[in-house]
C-alpha cells in the first residue's frame, strides 16, 4: 500500500510516500532523518491485516515537510536525500 503523508497549497505538492508492501520496520529512516520526520509503529494503523511495524510520518511534521524537508533540499546541486538514500528497501519517496 503506499501511504501519503503531506499537504498540497499554493507553492506546490508536498507529500512523502511510504510503500508499505516494501517497508520492514527497519528504522534506518528514523536514524538517517535529522530532523525526525520519521517513526517506526509496532502495527499499521492504515492497515488492519498488517500487525508487523512499519514506518510512518510523525503527526506533528506531516503539515510542514516543505519547511522540515528544506535543508535537505537545496535549490541547485540537490544532494541524494538521506532518508531515500537510507532506506535499502527503496520505500520512501517524495513529490517534490
Ligand atoms: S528505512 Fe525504509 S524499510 Fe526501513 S523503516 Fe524506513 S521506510 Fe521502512
Ligand atoms: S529529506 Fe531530509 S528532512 Fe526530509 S525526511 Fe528526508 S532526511 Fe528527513
Amino acid at each position: 500500500m503506499l501511504a501519503n503523508y503531506g499537504y498540497k497549497d499554493a507553492s506546490g505538492d508536498f507529500f512523502i510516500t511510504i510503500d508499505t508492501d516494501k517497508c520492514d520496520g527497519c528504522g534506518d529512516c528514523v536514524s538517517a532523518c535529522p530532523v525526525d520526520v520519521f517513526e517506526v509503529v509496532d502495527e499499521d494503523p492504515n492497515d488492519p491485516l498488517r500487525d508487523e511495524p512499519v514506518a510512518m510520518v510523525a503527526a506533528d511534521k506531516r503539515k510542514k515537510l516543505k519547511y522540515e524537508c528544506g535543508p535537505c533540499k537545496p535549490p541547485s546541486d540537490r544532494p541524494p536525500l538521506p532518508c531515500v538514500e537510507g532506506c535499502k528497501a527503496g520505500a520512501i519517496s517524495h513529490s517534490w
